[in-house]
C-alpha cells in the first residue's frame, strides 16, 4: 500500500509548522496517522434538542446560528466569540474563548453541530467552548458521534488531528488485508481497513469494540510471529555441540559449599541439553535476584572449556566484570583454566598454574583469544566494540562456543545481538544464554522473548531468611541508625544507597528525572554519617564517577570486611555479592521504581543472617506509602511483577529497550491473557500454512501491522 507511506506533509492543509508538530508526536506518513489511535471516545452519539441538552448538561444539538459576533473582554483581556444558537425548542447562548477566526468560519443563518457541556455561568445557562461542526452531507467527525480524543500537544489541537486521520483514511482506502481469511473466520474479526475507520470514527460501541479487537490481534499476532520467525532462523544456524562432561560437572558441584537448588539442577540440565545440539541455543535464564543464576552459568562453561570451546561472558558494569573474573577463576581452579579479564580500564590474565593475574596489553591479550590460549573471557560492553581504541585489532576468537550475557536487561537489543556476531574462526556460531533477574511472568516473558527458550529458576537457596522491610520516616531516623550500630557491632555490614546524583552510567529517563531532583549526595551522606553519626566506624562512598581503581579498592574493602558501612548510588544494584551485609538503608526511596528497588534490596538477604532493608522516604507523596507497601509484601519478584503490570502496566518493570519494544503494542496488553494465547496459537498456524505471509514478514521483520 504505496500510500501508506506517503509523508503527512503531501495531505491538504498541512503546512511546514503542522508537519513539525506532528513529528513532534511521532507522526511523520499517511501510516503514522492512521495507527494514531484515540485513547478514549466522547460519546456525542445522540442529537439532542436545545430544550433536551439543557437538561442534560452535555451532549450534542444541532441548531442555526442566529448570532455571531467577538467582543474584547476588557478584563480578562482575551476576545470572546459569542452567539446565540436555536432550534424549534428553545435557543442557547454560546461562548469560545480566544477563538476570534470563529467569525470567520461560523455564519449567520448557518446550521452547526455543537458538543459539549452547560455551563451555568452568570447570565444564564451557556454553552462554553464547544466542539463545533459546520452541516454538511456527510457524518459529522467531531459532534454528533463517539468522538475519538487524540494523544496530542497544545500546539495540536483535537479537531486538527481528527481532520487529518479523517482525509489520512480517505487517502489509504484500500489498505489491503494480510490476515489471511480463515484466520479472520476463526477469530471472528472484522476487515483491517473497516476496522481502522472504525476505531477513529466509530459507527456505534459494537463496532467499535470489533475494531479494537481486530487491531488488538493484529499487535499480538505479528508479534508472536516475527519472534517465532527468528527462532526458526536460529535453529537453523549450526552450532558447536558441546558434549556433556558428566564427571568432571559432578566433581565441580561436589566442590561447591553448597548443595544446588531443585532449579539450578533443572536450568542447569536444560543448558547441557541444549548446546549439545548443533542447532545454536538461544536461551534466557530468569531467576530471582540472589537465586544463583551465575553457578548455572559457570557449569555450561566448564563445559564448552572441557570441550576445548572458548567462552565470552559479558556483563554491565566494571566492578561486576572483576567479581566475576575472580568468582570463575576461584571456582574453577581445580580444571586449569585460562581466564582473561577485559574491560575499558582493565586487561587482566588469570593464570591456573601460578594461580595470579598478570596486566598485560592488548594486543597481547588479544593474540591470546585468537590462539586459543585463554578459555573463558569475561568483559564489559568493551567485548563487542567495534573498534577497540588505539589498536588496530579487533577481537578475534578461535573456537568460540558460548557466550553469555548477564543482567541482560542492562544491554540493548543491539548490543545484545552483536555479542552473538562475535568473530570466530571455526565458523560456527556460538551458543547464546542470557541472564536475567527482572522478574517477568512466565506467560508475558513467552510473548515478549519468544525468540528465546525459557530456563527459570523458582526457588531462591534453602535458608534464605526473608528481608525484613520497613518504611521509615523522618522523625524514626535515629532508632534505624541505633540498630546499625548494634548490628555492625555483631560483625554485620551496611549499604546506604542514595539516588543517582551525577553518574556516567547510562541513564533511563527516569533516572535523569532523579539527577535533577535535589535529592542528597552520596559525598554529602558520606560527610553526614561519617562526621556526626558513626565518627568511630570506617565507611566510604561510592559512585560512577569514581576511577576503576579506586571503585576496585573500595569493593574489595568492603568485600574482606574493613568497611562497615558503603554509601552508594545505584552502582551496586547490579550483581554485586557481598553476603555479610545485612543491611541497607534506601535514601528517597520514593525516587525509585518498584522494581529498582526489589533490585536492589535483592544486594542483602544472601547470606543466612537476618537482613534489614529501610526505605527512607524523604518527600512524601500521595500514594508513596501504598507504592512501596507493594514492595513489603510481594513474597517474590514474580509476585511483584504481576502486581505492578496490574497497577501500572508493563513500563515500570521494563528497562527503555524493553519498553521501547513495548512500544509496538499501542492498544493490546500483554496482560490480555486470553488474546495473548489466541495470537500465539495463531501464528503458529500462520507459521506451518501461510508461507506466503512468512515470506512478506521475513523480508521486513520491523513491519508493522499495517503493511
Ligand atoms: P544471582 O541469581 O542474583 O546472580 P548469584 O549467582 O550471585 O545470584 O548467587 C547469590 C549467592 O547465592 C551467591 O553468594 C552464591 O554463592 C549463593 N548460592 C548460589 N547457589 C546457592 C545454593 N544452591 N545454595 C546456597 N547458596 C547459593
Ligand atoms: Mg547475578
Amino acid at each position: 500500500m504505496n500510500n501508506l507511506k506517503m509523508p503527512v506533509s503531501e495531505l491538504n492543509r498541512v503546512g511546514k509548522t503542522t508537519a513539525t508538530q506532528l513529528k513532534r508526536i511521532g507522526i511523520e506518513t499517511i501510516k503514522d496517522l492512521v495507527s494514531h489511535y484515540p485513547f478514549r471516545y466522547e460519546d456525542y452519539s445522540q442529537i439532542l434538542t436545545i430544550e433536551e441538552f439543557k437538561t442534560q448538561k452535555t451532549g450534542t444539538i444541532k441548531a442555526k446560528v442566529n448570532l455571531i459576533a467577538n467582543r474584547r473582554s476588557l478584563r480578562k483581556k482575551m476576545i470572546l466569540t459569542e452567539a446565540i444558537v436555536s432550534d424549534k425548542t428553545g435557543s442557547l447562548q454560546v461562548v469560545w474563548f480566544n477563538q476570534g477566526f470563529l467569525t470567520k468560519t461560523i455564519k449567520h443563518g448557518q446550521e452547526i453541530y455543537l458538543a459539549g457541556k452547560i455551563d451555568n455561568a452568570n447570565h444564564g445557562l451557556q454553552l462554553i467552548n464547544p466542539s463545533y461542526e459546520i452541516c454538511a452531507n456527510q457524518r459529522p467527525i467531531h459532534t454528533g458521534r463517539l468522538v475519538p480524543i487524540y494523544p496530542t500537544t497544545t500546539s495540536l489541537t483535537q479537531k486538527q488531528i481528527r481532520f487529518l486521520i479523517s482525509r489520512a483514511l480517505k487517502t489509504g482506502n484500500n489498505i489491503e488485508d494480510w490476515l489471511p481469511i480463515s484466520i479472520k473466520n476463526q477469530y471472528r474479526l472484522v476487515n483491517l481497513s473497516f476496522a481502522l475507520k472504525q476505531i477513529h470514527f466509530p459507527e456505534n460501541k459494537k463496532t467499535l469494540e470489533q475494531a479494537q479487537q481486530r487491531l488488538k490481534f493484529n499487535e499480538l499476532f505479528l508479534l508472536q510471529l516475527k519472534n517465532q520467525i527468528i527462532r526458526e532462523k536460529i535453529k537453523k544456524e549450526k552450532a558447536p555441540s558441546i558434549e556433556f562432561k558428566l564427571k568432571e560437572t559432578k566433581r565441580f558441584v561436589k566442590g561447591l559449599p553448597f548443595k544446588l537448588t531443585d532449579g539450578q539442577r533443572k536450568a542447569s540440565w536444560e543448558i547441557i541439553n541444549d548446546i549439545k545440539k548443533e542447532s545454536r541455543m538461544n536461551r534466557l535464564l530468569e531467576g530471582d535476584v540472589g537465586s544463583g543464576k551465575t553457578i548455572v552459568a559457570i557449569i555450561s562453561c566448564l563445559n564448552a572449556v572441557l570441550n576445548n570451546y572458548q567462552v565470552a561472558y559479558m556483563v554491565p558494569t566494571e566492578i561486576l566484570a572483576k567479581q566475576q573474573f575472580q568468582n570463575i577463576s576461584n571456582l574453577l581452579q581445580k580444571f586449569q583454566v585460562k581466564i582473561g579479564l577485559f574491560t575499558r580500564t582493565n586487561v587482566l590474565v588469570y593464570n591456573p598454574k601460578s594461580q595470579k593475574n598478570t596486566k598485560t596489553t592488548k594486543q597481547n591479550f588479544f593474540k591470546k583469544i585468537s590462539n586459543g590460549e585463554i578459555k573463558i573471557i569475561v568483559g564489559t560492553h568493551s567485548l563487542i566494540e567495534p573498534k577497540i581504541k588505539k589498536t588496530k585489532s579487533k577481537i578475534r576468537f578461535k573456537n568460540l562456543g558460548l557466550t553469555i550475557v548477564d543482567e541482560q536487561h542492562r544491554f540493548g537489543v543491539k548490543q545484545r545481538s552483536n555479542l552473538t556476531k562475535l568473530q570466530n574462526e571455526n565458523n560456527l556460531s556460538a551458543h547464546f544464554l542470557s541472564l536475567t533477574a527482572t522478574p517477568i511472568p512466565r506467560s508475558i516473558a513467552l510473548t515478549l522473548y519468544g525468540d528465546l527458550d525459557l530456563s527459570i529458576i523458582d526457588k531462591m537457596p534453602p535458608g534464605r531468611k526473608k528481608i525484613i522491610t520497613k518504611i521509615v520516616e523522618s522523625c524514626k531516623k535515629s532508632d534505624t541508625y541505633q540498630f546499625i550500630r548494634e548490628e555492625i557491632a555483631k560483625g554485620r555490614q551496611a549499604f546506604v544507597i542514595c539516588p543517582l546524583i551525577n553518574s556516567s552510567a547510562p541513564l533511563t529517563s527516569k533516572y535523569k528525572q532523579i539527577n535533577g531532583l535535589e535529592t542528597k549526595s552520596v559525598k554529602e551522606e558520606y560527610e553526614k554519617l561519617s562526621q556526626d553519626i558513626f565518627p568511630d566506624l570506617k565507611i566510604d562512598f561510592i559512585h560512577g564517577k569514581l576511577k576503576n581503581e579506586e571503585k576496585e579498592k573500595i569493593m574489595q574493602d568492603f568485600n574482606s570486611n574493613k568497611t562497615k558501612i558503603l554509601i552508594s548510588t545505584t552502582v551496586v544494584e547490579v550483581g554485586i555479592d557481598v553476603p555479610n551485609a545485612t543491611i541497607m538503608i534506601i535514601k528517597g526511596a520514593e525516587h525509585f521504581g518498584l522494581a529498582q528497588l526489589y533490585q536492589l534490596r535483592g544486594r542483602i538477604g544472601r547470606g543466612s543472617d537476618q537482613s534489614h532493608c529501610f526505605l527512607f522516604i524523604e518527600n512524601e507523596g500521595p500514594k508513596t506509602k501504598q507504592r512501596l507497601e507493594a514492595l513489603l509484601k510481594a513474597k517474590n519478584g514474580f509476585e511483584l511483577a504481576q502486581k505492578d503490570l496490574e497497577l501500572r502496566g508493563p513500563g515500570e518493570i521494563f528497562s527503555t529497550e524493553q519498553s521501547g519494544f513495548l512500544n509496538s503494542l499501542k492498544i493490546a496488553k500483554l496482560t490480555d491473557t486470553e488474546l495473548v494465547q489466541k495470537t500465539r496459537l495463531a501464528s503458529q498456524k500462520a507459521i506451518k500454512n501461510y508461507p506466503d505471509l512468512v515470506k512478506r514478514i521475513k523480508k521486513s521483520i520491523n513491519i508493522t501491522h499495517l503493511e
